[in-house]
């Protein structure tokens, strides 16, 4: 079920049809790499980087070069589970805090993505291994963000900080950010406005914050649902600010994972964790290999 449901099922019935054939030749070949991109562009992975995968995959699969003997299903097999790995895999790992260093990491993301929910699950998986969290809501557009970030903290019991009268999101966070480094967090993650009127003052907003804050990490929230939109999406934030990390939200339900690969591919950022759920501990680290493995059946 959740992200790998309908890719999953599709994807390893491709390469069980394969498996199941007489003789592995050129046609085989190519109805399971067709049906294997078919599987994902369904999931909303990104057109161009289906079409590179299958050219890889045909380059390194070259049937005529195989000698007897050579086993072309499991060679075939091989070269899916690596490319889709390095889909996901941008070989450039994601920061990851320090101990005994002040880390701050900014959240953005469109209004809904599970951005403020997100925030409050990673500073509590932190905080139960340990570290001094606090959460800083930057969101001065959204009536409502301040106490929506306060409510989710205060359940988990994080520090928290944001201003119901201040309208410039940038002291907000500054203030906030200097008064939990004095009280020596050592993760200060600030959550910032998914909307506004015009959404250049929105990428505009975000570019500020991130000269202000100085984050150390910028994660990229998105909603596992949003689609083709996903790499036109997580480009237009990174244009902004040089998003670091990807987190997927809403994954539990959800047969459309592609949109995931997409961001990875906009941003060149791993997906560092998964969300399965509206409550806090309903996250999950994201590893590429046994992701693959489960979406391969
Ligand atoms: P924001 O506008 O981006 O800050 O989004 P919110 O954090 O307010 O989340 C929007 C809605 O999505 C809320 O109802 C959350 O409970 C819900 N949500 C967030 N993450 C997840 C998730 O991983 N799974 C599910 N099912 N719901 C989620």
């Amino acid at each position: 079920g959740g992200v790998l449901g309908d890719l999953s099922g599709s994807l390893s019935r491709a390469i069980k049809n394969m498996n199941n054939a007489t003789i592995v030749d050129e046609k085989v070949l190519n109805d399971c790499l067709n049906e294997i991109c078919r599987a994902l562009l369904k999931a909303d992975v990104n057109f161009d980087l289906i079409k590179n995968m299958k050219i890889n995959i045909k380059k390194i699969v070259n049937l005529d070069n195989l000698a007897a003997g050579h086993n072309k299903r499991k060679i075939i097999q091989q070269a899916v589970f690596d490319e889709l790995c390095k889909m996901l895999d941008t070989g450039k790992p994601s920061f990851t805090p320090k101990r005994g260093k002040t880390s701050v990491v900014m959240f953005v993301g469109l209004q809904g993505s599970g951005k403020t929910t997100t925030c409050t699950k990673y500073a509590y998986h932190h905080q139960k291994k340990g570290w001094k969290p606090a959460l800083v809501c930057a969101d001065t557009f959204r009536a409502g963000a301040f106490d929506q970030l306060k409510q989710n903290a205060t359940k988990a019991r994080i520090p928290f900080c944001g201003s119901y009268m201040e309208s410039d999101p940038v002291k907000v966070a500054v203030q906030g950010v200097e008064r939990f480094k004095k009280e020596n967090c050592d993760l200060i993650i600030v959550d910032t406005s998914g909307r506004h009127q015009q959404e250049a003052a929105l990428f505009e907003e975000m570019r500020q914050l991130a000269e202000a804050t100085k984050p150390d990490l910028v994660i990229f929230v998105m909603d596992s649902s949003i689609g083709q939109a996903a790499f036109s999406q997580a480009q237009a934030f990174n244009r902004s600010v040089s998003v670091g990390a990807v987190i997927v939200t809403k994954t539990e339900g959800q047969a459309k994972g592609g949109g995931a690969l997409s961001a990875v591919a906009a941003t060149k950022s791993p997906v560092i964790f998964l969300g399965t759920g509206e409550h806090m501990d309903e996250f999950e680290v994201f590893d590429v290999k046994p992701f693959v493995s489960r979406l391969l059946g």
